[in-house]
């Protein structure tokens, strides 16, 4: 087995108004890949109907030119998926696509619903039928229940049931709506390219189709898009607090992208150079591990003035569908994704640094590729606090015993992986790298503080309960 985790949640795109719908929509799928290689989607519109096309697997993979070129019309969204709730079928592939009251709809969702199974359990009772065993789900039976004639008004009753984090683009045949939870966790982005605007879960998206970015959804808005152009429409009150996942910033968004309003890149940077002034060394390299160490990495190096090198590459046409018949093949697979740079590490004191450890599986396997390189000293670092808690709000973390800073101590973890020594960046030293304040983010997966309460945390709940 690869011991790589299945990568990541979701990414959204939407765009309204322009010509080539399907292709940008397309283009900006390809670019959120890395939000989620399981499956994707793309609904569309002529404002006559809306044309659905989805599948497991990557966007390369499911969309070509002639499927592309069935799905008309100048408006749109889509969805790359990785599963935090619902297990991977195609069903569950998204965006989700209703017919109602001779209406047409289609949603696409990032983040996690804590309170879906409860709601679920009450929408079975009441009559509904699920088609899925996706939390999203909810959001198009509780829309598809309420007397209110406009969508938006729909939503927004929708909304006050609903608890959790849940960034979305909805479309019909006339709109293209985005929304934020009201405390913001998930990142979602307002474009725009010409006259036409753009949805996107980061702004890398834009970047790939010369849309300019213009600002974020704000926490607890919606924003209606149609031919007259962009509503604002507030469903919870502005709050003074917000809790955008700081694991976006340390692991999940792209480099390039701005997330809650600063360059990826630049904060992880800083939190490579907290982490130096942390837990200095002497070494002769700071070595990244490619691509989630990189940025932190350079910003390490550049603190302490140790160089950087490249000790370790990537094959970057690693797929998931990697075939291992038998343990021989399974053990070289290990290695199919990195391969050390012998002659650059070899009877060196190395540095190598990381985003995060989450089991301890693969950074073991990477210390020990190191020392069998020849490495003098392994030291590693890691560019946030220790994980110790399940996130409940899209994060794919495994349980809390299975999380290795929840069992161990740092004595321990050091020496299960084999390290000369091991520091992890402190609380302190992670906000700081952020300029918004403390209580702006969510840390829960380090303090163990969430920001609101769940009552459904188990990932296959709603498979549980469909199936009872
Ligand atoms: P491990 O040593 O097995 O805990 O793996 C650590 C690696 O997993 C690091 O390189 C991280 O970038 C990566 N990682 C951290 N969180 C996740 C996640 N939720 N899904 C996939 N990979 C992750």
């Amino acid at each position: 087995m690869l011991q790589d985790y299945p990568k990541h949640y979701c990414g959204l795109f939407g765009i309204f108004g322009c010509p080539e719908a399907s292709y940008m929509i397309y283009l900006g799928l390809y670019s959120l890949q890395h939000r989620g290689e399981e499956s994707c989607g793309i609904v569309t519109s002529d404002g006559e109907e809306l044309y659905l096309h989805k599948d497991m697997g990557l966007v390369a993979d499911v969309f070509n030119e002639d499927n592309l070129k069935l799905l008309k019309g100048d408006r749109g969204i889509g969805h790359v998926r990785y599963s935090t709730t619902g297990s991977s079928l195609v069903k569950n592939a998204q965006p989700l696509f209703v017919d109602y009251l001779g209406n047409s709809l289609a949603v696409a969702h990032n983040g996690n619903l804590i309170n879906s199974e409860p709601l679920r359990k009450e929408l079975e009772r009441a009559g509904s039928i699920f088609a899925t065993t996706c939390d999203s789900e909810v959001f198009v039976h509780l829309m598809a229940r309420s007397k209110e004639t406009d969508v938006v008004m729909r939503l927004k009753r929708a909304l006050k049931k609903i608890k959790g984090a849940y960034s979305l683009v909805l479309l019909t045949e006339d709109q293209l709506i985005g929304v934020r939870d009201p405390d913001g966790f998930r990142p979602l982005c307002i474009g725009k390219k010409g006259d036409s605007y753009c949805l996107a879960s980061e702004t890398c998206a834009f970047d790939l189709i010369d849309a300019k970015f213009v600002r974020e959804v704000e926490p607890g808005e919606i924003v209606r898009i149609t031919k007259n152009g962009l509503e604002s429409i507030r469903f919870a009150p502005k709050s003074e607090k917000s809790a955008h996942c700081i694991f976006e910033h340390i692991y999940f968004s792209r480099p390039d992208s701005i997330v809650f309003g600063e360059t990826v890149h630049l904060v992880r940077q800083k939190l490579g150079a907290n982490l130096a002034k942390e837990h200095p060394v002497e070494a002769d390299f700071v070595i990244p591990i490619p691509d989630s160490g990189t940025s932190a990495a350079l910003g390490y190096a550049h603190a302490s003035g140790i160089p950087l090198e490249l000790g370790i590459i990537r094959n970057h046409y690693v797929g998931r569908t990697f075939i291992q018949p038998s343990q021989r093949i399974r053990d070289l697979g290990v290695k199919v994704k990195f391969n050390i740079l012998r002659e650059v590490v070899r009877g060196k004191r190395v540095v190598i640094v990381d985003d995060s450890i989450v089991r301890g599986t693969t950074s073991k396997i990477r210390v020990k590729n190191f020392r069998d390189a020849g490495a003098k000293e392994v030291h590693m670092r890691i560019s946030c606090p220790p994980h110790r808690h399940p996130c409940f709000y899209g994060i794919d973390f495994p349980s809390a015993e299975e999380l290795i800073a929840n069992r161990y101590s740092m004595k321990q973890i050091q020496e299960y992986l084999g390290a000369d020594s091991l520091g992890y960046l402190s609380q302190k030293g992670m906000l700081d790298a952020v300029k918004l304040c403390k209580d702006k983010y969510c840390a829960a997966c380090f303090t163990g503080e969430y920001p609101i309460l769940f009552s459904n945390a188990d990932k296959y709940s709603l498979e549980k309960s469909s199936k009872c």
